[in-house]
């Protein structure tokens, strides 16, 4: 297994829309064992492929509370079905845009579909945590950021301070 580099705003590549994974094979087995390795070291709950620079539709979740046992979640060309009427505002992080949490309202429960790494087509209801991170990490896949959600002034501000962040650091190496 290898940690890989996470992909930082504005990092293009996070705007890219993800390819669909034609087979199962090690390949891709190996991908989602680095994506989980890198997701718990970051520390995070959910991490997409694209953040890793990789356009492939998959995406690794752990909602495992701390002193829980790990309950690593693999979606391989995950899709959401059905989205229900109610929702709920649950604030949100990512992985790409680090230290900045915004709240965002999303439908409160979700039924996705998606391969897993089996191979089997598994259909899944989720709700609580659960449904909101499928629903972030499945963003991620059509190249789409929680900050997308938010009034185009807020979404300028995160904009504004990553490009100037990317820009000292290009200064200093
Ligand atoms: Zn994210």
């Amino acid at each position: 297994m290898a940690k890989r580099e996470i992909l930082v705003l504005p990092d293009q590549r996070l705007r890219q829309v993800a390819d669909t994974i034609p087979d199962v094979d090690d390949a891709v087995k190996q991908l989602a064992a680095d994506m989980l390795e890198t997701m718990y070291a970051a520390p995070g709950i959910g991490l997409a492929a694209t953040q890793i620079g990789e356009m492939k539709r998959l995406v690794v979740m752990d909602l495992a509370k701390e002193g829980e046992t790990p309950d690593p979640i693999v979606m391989i060309n995950p899709e959401i079905k059905k989205y229900s009427d109610e929702t709920v505002t649950t604030e949100e992080g990512c992985l790409s845009i680090p230290e900045i949490y915004y709240d965002v309202e999303r439908p409160a429960e979700v039924t996705v579909e998606y391969t897993d790494l089996e191979g089997k087509r598994v259909t899944r209801d989720a709700k609580d945590r659960l449904a909101i991170c499928v629903q972030h990490e499945l963003d991620h896949l059509d190249g789409v950021l929680y900050i997308d959600y938010l009034s185009r002034l807020k979404r300028d501000r995160v904009l504004k301070k990553f490009q100037k962040a990317e820009k000292l650091q290009k200064k200093a190496s």
